[in-house]
């Protein structure tokens, strides 16, 4: 046991030098991957592998580990074409080995739990069933901790790569962007789409790459092309910023009033931005900041864009006038000029009723919580008043 002890361990590490670990009668010997030369136990140390490596593959001093692993994969490929008893073997022994890596990853079991625990075991069972003789032949049988964590690892990549074939060799049309859960599919969807791509660009153009249909070359061109990646991050932020806005006025705590002062705060932000970026500021754009390719073009098809944004919000939501949202926020001190015609005398006869006055300070804020957003926007603003007047009063009589 002491011996054993003392003996050279092999170590991950030893790779960059191309050599890798069988295992014969029990003991661990160093096994070149280019020449698949098997040195002795005794040479297991980084000295002397490195001796074999520079002494017989010169011309491979430099390469790095990736490169070794390479011809790993290439002469264990190699190991198990061959049908010699040796082989024969070994390959059992392998098959073994990855047999129970699957079952210790699959019983998400600590890696030394192969040589702790799996190997000792067997080897007592079989050596009492079986007898000595065939539990020494268990010792060609790589379990160590690491061997067990290299098998689960070619185990995964396996998948992994088989997954990638599954999806590189089917149709591309059955494969359909996944969009995200939490939003309906809408224009902010697609910005969520939008966002992704970017996020995914670099995978995207490898997988792309793999596939010679003409369609995915067209993409594949656009990911390509540091112009159009430029102009997509400029999509992202701005979508984003829309996005943020958008949520903002939805939920049971958005006020008509609220969202007024909002919409208000980004159409100030949207003239903020197109003087910045006029200036080669662009520092509140998050994914278009980090590009360093912004072209003067682009720089003015910006600046185009937020201006028609600035007037296609005031399109949408249609200026509201202060006197207006006064008579929201405070109907009781509001002058009844501001109210509209039809509706002037009504309000005359409710500001002067104190205690719907009274009330109101009461229930101001559930008054303001049915303003919701919504139908008041599409249309005249007197609804709005109407509503508040109509509440106030049912309020009273509920009393
Ligand atoms: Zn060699």
């Amino acid at each position: 046991m002491e011996a054993q002890k003392k003996k050279r361990r092999y170590s991950e590490e030893y790779i960059r030098f191309g050599f890798i670990v069988i295992i014969k009668d029990g003991t661990e010997m160093p096994q070149c991957v280019i020449c698949a030369k098997v040195l002795s136990p005794a040479a297991m140390k980084p000295s002397l592998l490195q001796r074999h490596l520079h002494g017989c593959h010169q011309d491979l001093k430099g390469k790095d580990v990736d490169y070794f692993k390479r011809r790993e994969t290439m002469l264990n490929r190699s190991k198990l074409d061959h049908s010699g008893s040796f082989h024969q073997s070994n390959k059992a022994a392998l098959h073994a080995s990855y047999v129970v890596a699957l079952k210790i990853a699959q019983q998400k079991k600590p890696h030394s739990t192969g040589e702790t625990l799996v190997m000792p075991c067997t080897k007592e069972i079989v050596r009492i069933m079986l007898g000595e003789q065939h539990a020494k032949k268990l010792d060609t049988v790589p379990l160590s901790d690491n061997t067990v964590q290299r098998r689960i690892s070619d185990m995964s990549t396996d998948i992994k790569d088989q997954v990638v074939f599954e999806i590189k060799t089917a149709p591309l049309g059955i494969f359909a962007l996944q969009l995200d859960e939490t939003t309906d599919v809408r224009w902010l969807s697609r910005g969520n789409v939008v966002k992704r791509v970017f996020e995914l660009k670099d995978e995207l153009g490898l997988f792309f790459s793999c596939n010679d249909k003409k369609v995915t070359q067209v993409y594949l061109a656009k990911l390509n092309d540091p112009k159009w990646i430029t102009g997509h991050a400029y999509i992202v932020d701005i979508l984003s910023r829309l996005n943020i806005l958008n949520k903002s006025l939805q939920g049971a705590d958005a006020v008509v009033t609220d969202a007024v002062d909002k919409l208000k705060s980004f159409q100030m932000k949207l003239k903020l931005w197109e003087t910045k970026v006029k200036k080669g500021n662009f520092e509140m754009f998050e994914a278009l900041a980090e590009r360093q390719d912004i072209s003067d073009q682009l720089v003015n098809l910006i600046v185009d864009h937020l201006a028609s944004l600035q007037s296609e919000m005031k399109r949408y939501f249609p200026a509201v006038s202060e006197g207006i949202l006064k008579l929201i926020r405070d109907p009781f001190h509001t002058d009844v000029a501001s109210v509209n015609d039809e509706i002037q005398e009504e309000f005359i006869d409710f500001v002067n009723d104190s205690s719907a006055s009274d009330l109101f300070e009461k229930e101001s804020s559930l008054v303001r919580e049915v303003l919701f957003l919504g139908g008041p926007w599409s249309g005249e603003m007197t609804v709005v008043v109407l509503i508040v007047l109509v509440l106030v009063k049912d309020m009273r009589r509920s009393l």
